[in-house]
């Protein structure tokens, strides 16, 4: 059984979907993480991010691991290292990228396979996991969201201010949503949850409830 979730930047998808799959003891699968590690290989790699055929080419042959909330690329722990404020301003690039997205949802479908879980992400509802048993779009104020990624990087000790972390929000939400392949949309059969008024157990207990309900 694949649970979807899609929804901005911020809106609080990659902390419900983690908290909800330990509360279902179900695995969790976070997209954004593959194609951030993805990212930062091409840093790493110096590989142009306006080379399309060579990012795919690195995706092609990227080895990525999840195990125990930690994202490995080989043998390396880059859990950290793909959240900074350097992969949130060169990933929507990478990412736009067809050929690439059509390697990366090959990847996650290979990762999920026969297994129960949560997937989150931008075009899981549409895309990846069209035929989900359930769907969920989370979504929250742009300014909330904004808040909550600065209190995010601050509490890692990031030298960054509210101005930039605000402005580069807003790039990513208006490239998510307007690239052409696998863009951010609410898919008609998605569940819309506004996280702004809620705390986040508020919507883990909202959204297992529903879970509950429906199986
Ligand atoms: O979810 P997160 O903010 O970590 O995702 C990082 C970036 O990866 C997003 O801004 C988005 O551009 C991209 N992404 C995507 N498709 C997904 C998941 C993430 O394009 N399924």
């Amino acid at each position: 059984m694949v649970i979807a979730i899609d929804g901005p930047a911020g809106s609080g998808k990659t902390t419900v979907a983690k908290l909800l799959a330990a509360k279902l003891g179900i695995f969790y699968l976070d997209t954004g993480a593959t194609y951030r590690a993805l990212t930062y290989l091409a840093l790493k790699e110096k590989v142009s991010l306006s080379d399309a055929h060579a990012l795919q080419t690195l995706a092609k042959g990227i080895n990525l691991s999840f195990r125990d909330s930690a994202v490995y690329l080989d043998a390396e722990d880059v859990t950290a290292g793909i959240r900074t404020p350097q992969i949130d301003k060169s990933i929507s690039q990478v990412v736009s990228y067809p050929q690439v997205r059509e390697v990366m949802v090959k990847l996650q479908r290979q990762i999920a396979k026969g297994k129960d879980c949560i997937v989150e992400g931008r075009d899981i509802t549409t895309v990846v996991f069209p035929n989900a048993k359930l769907k969920f779009y989370l979504d929250a104020d742009p300014l909330v969201r904004a808040k909550r990624r600065y209190d995010e990087l601050k509490a890692k000790g990031t030298d960054i201010g509210f101005e930039e972390v605000k402005n580069d929000l807003e790039k990513r939400d208006h490239s998510d949503k307007n690239r052409e392949v696998g863009p951010l949309i609410k898919s008609k059969d998605a569940i819309v949850i506004d996280t702004t008024p809620f705390g986040i157990s508020e919507t883990v207990e909202f959204i297992a409830e529903y879970i509950q309900k429906e199986n």
